[in-house]
């Protein structure tokens, strides 16, 4: 069944690359964590793509579809942040399936960090029912007694903490943190050097994702150039090989970055860089402003279809 599904109606005419984005892939399924994949699900979707598309790193499709080798269906599976189970769980089944996949990895986090967004989640799973006073520290009151509620409770505090300067941000989850004590938050949820070494021996392309995940149109030119460099040299140093490619935090183009830090990417010799514009590359595309969108789909078939619906859309704007 599987085999015979076929990409009937996948738009005729030139190559289309079309780039998914992963952040994690879970062993079992998380109810506070609905938006991540887990290892079945993930294991099916592979196992289609491997089928029906050429998978590729971002930087080889990059230098492909420049020189108009790119072949008539081609995929690339990215995960951006650096979660360590791109290789405890995601790295098992791309190598069965014969796929190698790109991860774009925020420096500072390698090694027991903790973004932000984590860190709630894992605070709100541990608060004690069934309500979680947070006005102490202007972050509101939120039910906690059913799963449902807690999943709410993490998206209304995410919210709070999402649009924050980087360091007022911290502050404020070092406040929520302590005004209600929860024990050890885990440690683990990153990548070590020794696993992304692993990762990267292993085939797969390690992008960079900037040090901090700072938005780069909060920053200053000279500062997002920082970050991207910093980043960029902590990962060749540890990986003695060269990082030819970057996803843009957020990735919304205009938003998120713009055609200056495009620029940017170019002259310090990456060959690509990712957004989170939907649609797929074809020809004329420009390379660093490479399109990609999230693969939503209970099923492969679900999965099948959107992904063609997002072949349909095209691609951004070309190279001017
Ligand atoms: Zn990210």
């Amino acid at each position: 069944m599987l085999a015979s599904l076929s990409l009937l109606g996948w738009p005729r005419g030139e190559p289309a690359l079309s780039i998914l984005i992963y952040h994690r892939v879970l062993p079992e399924p998380d109810p506070l964590r609905p938006g991540e994949i887990d290892a079945a699900r993930f294991d099916a979707q592979v196992g289609f793509l491997a089928r029906h598309f050429e998978l590729m790193t971002v930087s080889d499709a990059a230098v492909a579809l420049r020189d108009g080798r790119l072949p008539g269906k081609a995929a690339c599976i990215t995960f951006d942040d650096g979660y360590a189970d791109n290789w405890t769980v995601a790295h098992p089944i791309l190598e069965r399936h014969g796929a190698r996949a790109t991860v774009f990895v925020a420096t500072g986090y390698l090694n027991g960090g903790r973004m932000f967004s984590d860190t709630v989640i894992e605070f709100v799973r541990r608060v004690p029912g069934p309500v979680l006073d947070l006005s102490a520290v202007d972050m509101g009151v939120h039910a906690v007694a059913t799963v449902e509620e807690r999943l709410k409770a993490v998206t209304a505090l995410q919210v709070q903490l999402k649009y924050l300067a980087p360091d007022e941000r911290d502050a404020q989850v070092a406040r929520m943190l302590s005004a209600l004590p929860v024990g050890p938050l885990p440690d683990d949820l990153m990548l070590t050097d020794a696993q992304l070494k692993q990762l990267a021996d292993a085939g797969h392309e390690i992008g960079g994702h900037t040090v901090d995940h700072t938005v780069l149109t909060t920053l200053s030119p000279e500062g997002a150039r920082a970050q991207v460099l910093q980043g960029r040299d902590r990962l060749e140093a540890l990986l003695n090989r060269p990082v030819r490619s970057f996803a843009y935090p957020n990735g919304r183009p205009q938003r998120d970055y713009d055609a200056g830090h495009a620029a940017m990417l170019r002259a310090l010799g990456f060959e690509a860089a990712v957004s989170t514009a939907a649609g797929v590359a074809r020809r004329g595309t420009d390379p660093f402003q490479l399109p990609r969108y999230t693969p939503w789909g209970r099923s492969v078939t679900m999965f099948a279809a959107r992904m063609m619906r997002n072949a349909r859309m095209g691609g951004p704007a070309a190279v001017a």
